[in-house]
């Protein structure tokens, strides 16, 4: 189906991805057409990584952070490391190939590939992001319970937790909960009662001069946005930490944000019915952070 975005989507693939010397290692191809194998793993298993990459005015941010989380990924669902070098020289053609816009989302995966080819498939999307301006000034999030403990990648690391996987189908169905019941997002907890993450971002919490986030050994992705806004955070002379919080600790905490690329800081506004207070001008701060203007 054509798109409705004010400039079409651009889709890039990339043979190159393991194959540096291919004829063309990055191509530009029409997003609006079919493109997928319909026997490619991902659409058959989700079997496959991803990244999303926020660009704002025409910049792309943290892209080694991303492009090494998406090797840890792939390494995790046991696929080799691409090639860096083509993914980032894709990554530049992909966005030069966009009108500039002032934000622009691109998403990259790579996948298991066609069934029986052994041959993983990569590509990038770029669009000109959301509107995301009413979740920036405030979130309304509910805790669902995760189901997994907090020791989940010692116990069961065949589960991926932490890993940015293209199964999200659990992320999207705990969105749609929180639609359900009145809410924009979602605090995962663990069976054993930690807050973690949202479904697509990492919590960060503060508690005077400490902002604290959740470990990543509890299972939750390791966020690119987190680690920019602690780098801001101990250069301004505040403590960061990496600690188990409880909702109960969110709740009660001076204020939280959702943290993630393309979104950037949300604040939350309430968790549970429970109100907290947003300080919108820290907010901005992280903004501007996470904008690559830090
Ligand atoms: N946690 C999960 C499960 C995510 O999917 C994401 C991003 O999509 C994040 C956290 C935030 O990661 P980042 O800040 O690198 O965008």
């Amino acid at each position: 189906m054509p798109s409705e975005q004010p400039h079409p989507p651009v889709l890039m693939l990339v043979p190159g991805a393991y194959d540096a010397q291919a004829a063309e290692p990055h191509l530009l191809a029409d997003a609006d057409a079919p493109q997928l194998r319909v026997t490619d793993f991902v659409a058959t298993r989700g079997d496959g990584v991803f990244e999303t990459i926020g660009v704002f005015d025409g910049t792309p941010v943290n892209v080694g952070p991303h492009l090494a989380r998406l090797v840890r990924s792939a390494d995790r669902i046991d696929l080799p490391a691409p090639d860096l070098a083509v993914l980032e020289a894709a990554l530049q053609a992909t966005i030069d190939a966009h009108p500039p816009v002032e934000e622009l989302t691109v998403r990259l995966s790579l996948t298991r590939g066609v069934e029986g080819s052994g041959e993983p498939s990569c590509w990038y999307h770029a669009r000109t992001a959301d509107d995301y301006a009413p979740q920036r000034a405030g979130i309304d999030v509910i805790t669902l319970d995760r189901g997994v403990p907090s020791t989940v990648n010692e116990t069961s690391p065949w589960l991926l937790a932490g890993a940015k996987t293209l199964s999200y189908a659990v992320n999207m169905a705990a969105f749609r909960e929180a639609h359900r019941r009145g809410a924009q997002d979602v605090l995962f907890v663990s069976g054993d009662g930690y807050a973690l993450e949202g479904p697509t971002s990492t919590l960060l919490v503060r508690r005077g001069g400490r902002f604290s986030t959740t470990p990543a050994s509890a299972g939750v992705l390791p966020g690119t946005s987190v680690a920019s806004v602690f780098e801001a955070l101990r250069s301004e002379g505040y403590e960061v930490a990496e600690e188990l919080m409880t909702p109960a600790d969110v709740a009660g905490s001076d204020g939280a944000w959702l943290l993630s690329s393309s979104r950037l800081a949300a604040p939350i506004t309430t968790l549970d019915g429970h109100a907290l207070p947003v300080d919108a001008e820290l907010t901005g701060r992280f903004e501007q952070v996470l904008r690559g203007r830090g």
